[in-house]
């Protein structure tokens, strides 16, 4: 049943409930990793995800952990520490703000995204580093940070804090990348492009993806399984020589 994954390690998927977060989850199960997915409010979907990976005989775990809160980042790896090794990381969970243009964006909701999307990245990357650098005895690892097309795009009079705060991960991944490269541990991203999930809905507009498909040159929006095979890829070790780079998967937008 391993393809790629380390025999018996564990993945952290933070947002493993719904959308790319749960196809990601299902994926690495499949590819025999043992995982850990966070979410932060929908009990049923985090129990509907877990049954469906031991339905396939795969071993997961669901832990309530808002990522903008360091205390639950805290508890989501020491619950994780329980279930096995730490092998690798995904920093999916993130939000956006209803559409909006900058004129009209307050702090609180700016600092919200950033918390969300920005500081819970760098803080569950910090847990991990802990725990997969061979500085401190670990045995390496992958960490994948999702990004977004918006990174690059700017997301003009939809949410530019969004993409801002995707551009950050981006950095995150270049940099930390190069800090733990010689430490056996690989930093890479996706940025997918419009992707089939609630989180537009959530965004206020549930059809917005499907609207601007036709500006996709695959003229189509994508699926979370086709982020999901990218993500279990790079988390793979047919990638074992990738690192510090961030990959569209957006359909050429
Ligand atoms: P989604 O369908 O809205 O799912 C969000 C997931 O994150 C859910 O599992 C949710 O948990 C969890 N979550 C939300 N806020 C959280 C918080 N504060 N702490 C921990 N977990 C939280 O999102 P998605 O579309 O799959 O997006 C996943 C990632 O891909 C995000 O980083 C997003 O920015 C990125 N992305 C998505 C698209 C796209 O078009 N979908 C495009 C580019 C990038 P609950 O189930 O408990 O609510």
């Amino acid at each position: 049943m391993s393809d790629g994954a380390p025999a018996s390690r564990v993945v952290i998927i933070t947002g493993g409930s719904r959308g790319i977060g749960r196809a990601t989850a299902i994926a690495a199960a499949k590819r025999g990793w043992r995982v850990v997915i966070g979410y932060v409010n929908n009990d049923a979907a985090a129990r509907d995800t877990v049954a469906a990976i031991e339905a396939s005989n795969g071993k997961a775990l669901a832990v309530k952990c808002d990522v903008g809160s360091e205390a639950d980042i805290l508890a989501l790896f020491k619950a994780a520490d329980g279930f096995g090794p730490l092998g690798a990381l995904v920093n999916n969970a993130g939000i956006v703000g209803q559409t909006e243009r900058v004129e009209n964006l307050g702090a609180e909701r700016i600092e919200r995204i950033m918390r969300i999307n920005v500081t819970g990245s760098f803080l569950c990357a910090r847990e991990a580093v802990k725990r997969m650098s061979a500085k401190h005895g670990g045995k390496g690892g992958v960490i994948v940070n999702l990004s977004s097309v918006a990174a690059t795009l700017g997301s003009p009079n939809t949410y530019v804090d969004y993409a801002a705060s995707k551009g950050a991960i981006d950095t995150l991944t270049v940099g930390l990348s190069q800090e733990v490269a010689a430490e056996g541990i690989r930093v890479v991203g996706i940025r997918p492009g419009l992707i089939d999930t609630d989180i537009h809905a959530s965004g206020g507009d549930p059809d917005r993806h499907h609207r601007l498909s036709k500006t996709v040159p695959m003229q189509r929006v994508g699926t979370a399984d086709e982020i999901a095979n990218a993500i279990v890829w790079l988390m793979s070790d047919e990638a074992s020589y990738v690192t510090g780079t961030t990959m569209n998967v957006s359909g050429g937008r």
